[in-house]
């Protein structure tokens, strides 16, 4: 079974309160830890940028019930690739708080200070969540 990995970004819609995002992660873990899917989210109370790692076809089942998921919307893959292996490999979905997202970190892979997911290249998204894997407890 393929590897594969795949890097979207969001904003949150009307629907969502920022207190969901407790929810979403608690609701992630669970069914990524049962899917053998790992990845990490970061949130900046406004965007989303999130990376799922697995099998070719429980990614795309994870990802599926994403994109339906009304707490938010414009919704662009910004990358997937088959990969040898995994880099996220010790979280079902591990969390960046705004508070990583520091403005050194955001213009060392974008052109700007603030976190701007939509104008990132997937590499640089990629590259933006290697950076931020060592900054977060593991749990
Ligand atoms: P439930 O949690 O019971 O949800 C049933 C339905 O209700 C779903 O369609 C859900 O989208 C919707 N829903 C749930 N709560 C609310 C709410 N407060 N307001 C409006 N609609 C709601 N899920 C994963 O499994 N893995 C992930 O990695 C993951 N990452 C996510 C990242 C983001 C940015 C967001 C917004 C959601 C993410 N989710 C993830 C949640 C996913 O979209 C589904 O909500 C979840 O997988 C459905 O879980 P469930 O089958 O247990 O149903």
């Amino acid at each position: 079974m393929y590897l594969i990995r795949l890097v979207y970004t969001s904003s949150v819609s009307e629907q969502f309160s920022q207190g969901d995002i407790e929810n979403i992660l608690d609701v992630a873990r669970k069914n990524n830890n049962k899917l053998n899917v790992t990845g990490m989210l970061c949130f900046n109370s406004r965007l989303f940028l999130q990376c799922l790692e697995g099998s070719r076809e429980n990614v795309n089942k994870v990802y599926h019930t994403i994109l339906n998921d009304p707490r938010h919307e414009k919704i662009e893959i910004l990358e997937y690739q088959e990969i040898s292996e995994r880099e996220f490999d010790t979280w079902s979905m591990g969390y960046v708080p705004e508070s990583s997202l520091t403005k050194p970190l955001n213009l060392r892979f974008s052109g700007s200070p603030h976190f701007s997911p939509y104008e990132m290249s997937g590499d640089s998204a990629h590259r933006l969540l290697l950076a931020l894997r060592d900054t977060v407890p593991n749990i």
